[in-house]
């Protein structure tokens, strides 16, 4: 019979709730695993930021939270297998960020760590003593096929974020924002020359005012960022303000959240 074929080839996805076709079995997925906000059941938040990257050239996780306890236990409800993670990336030397990555060299230290360039020497060596190769980022690069990372970017504290590649646009991931959530956009949009579809993690804003972080969501939306999901240390009240300007383009955000591009 002639006309629209049947979607025989297309499985159902839970996670997007919709059909996936054959050719896009494999999108890229991001899995929130360390967060201050709670989003699936059975996992914990606390204060820190984690997420694993799958679908790309290699599995990556960014970040590893503070607590070890708390990351191994959202690693078991989501049933990931730190034995799969290949590379691992620190955004910046704070314990929130840094707190798990021991326990997780102790899983499997096959998976180099990439490290902001000014990352001093006595965290280097204690990576290095745990039998993980220590990589240095100091200027953007790609670090496997469809992931980028920002090079280290000047703040408060330095720091790194990581661009991926999707069908849909770049989708940018931060730590704690430290250097300015709208440096790491542009910087991010420099790097690629592409149009950025959302950008997520912690923003730092608690301490800034309902005008200022209006003005932030402005410089979003001159940047072109289509969606948002603000968490972390972005600040209840301020996280608030981004999903109220954002509407149905806000993305809900915390441990557990898995999303697919
Ligand atoms: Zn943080
Ligand atoms: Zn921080």
């Amino acid at each position: 019979m002639a006309g629209v074929p049947a979607n025989k080839d297309l499985e159902y996805d839970p996670v997007l709730k919709t059909r996936v076709g054959a050719g896009e079995k494999n999108p890229v997925k991001m899995t929130v695993l360390y967060d201050n906000y709670v989003f699936a059941e059975g996992t914990k938040a606390e204060w820190g930021f984690s997420c694993l990257i799958e679908g790309t050239g290699k599995t990556i996780l960014f970040d590893t939270g503070g607590e070890s306890e708390v990351l191994m236990h959202n690693i078991d409800q989501l049933n990931v297998n730190l034995e799969k993670v290949e590379q691992i990336v620190i955004s910046h030397n704070h314990w929130d960020h840094t707190g798990g990555l021991f326990s997780v060299l102790e899983k499997n230290h096959n998976a180099p760590v990439f490290l902001p360039y000014s990352f001093p020497y006595e965290f280097v060596r204690k990576v290095e003593n745990a039998l993980a190769e220590v990589v240095p980022v100091n200027e953007p690069v790609e670090i496997c096929k469809n992931v980028f990372l920002t090079g280290e970017l000047k703040g408060p504290v330095n720091e790194q974020s990581v661009i991926v590649n999707t069908s849909k646009g770049l989708v940018v991931v931060t730590g704690c924002s430290h250097p300015g959530i709208v440096n790491i956009v542009k910087r991010a949009k420099e790097v690629m020359g592409r149009e950025i579809y959302l950008v997520f993690g912690g923003f730092h804003l608690m301490r800034h005012s309902d005008d200022e972080v209006k003005d932030i969501i402005s410089r979003f939306r001159e940047l072109g960022v289509k969606k948002c999901g603000a968490t972390h240390c972005t600040g209840d009240k301020q996280i608030e303000l981004f999903k109220k300007a954002y509407g149905k383009d806000y993305v809900e955000m915390g441990t557990g959240r898995v999303l697919e591009f």
